[in-house]
């Protein structure tokens, strides 16, 4: 999920190597494919806001 204090630095959307993160919504980053998340957190490793967190979620059925 993309907090507030998102600036649309363009950082997390460059980087995301699934095209999960695009920036659109009054210029803050934007979660557009979330099922393609592959949870490497390279988003939330590099924003410089700590704007960005990265919720896994797990799967039915699994622990
Ligand atoms: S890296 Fe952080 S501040 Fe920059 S666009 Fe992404 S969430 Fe927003
Ligand atoms: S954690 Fe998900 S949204 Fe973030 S960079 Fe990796 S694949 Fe993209």
């Amino acid at each position: 999920m993309v907090l507030n204090n998102c600036t649309g630095c363009g950082i997390c959307w460059t980087i995301c190597p699934k095209g999960v993160l695009v920036g659109k919504l009054k210029d803050k980053a934007m979660v557009v494919s979330e099922g393609q998340c592959m949870g490497c957190f390279s988003c939330q490793y590099n924003c410089p806001y700590n704007a960005i967190i990265v919720q896994v979620k797990v799967a039915e059925g699994r622990q």
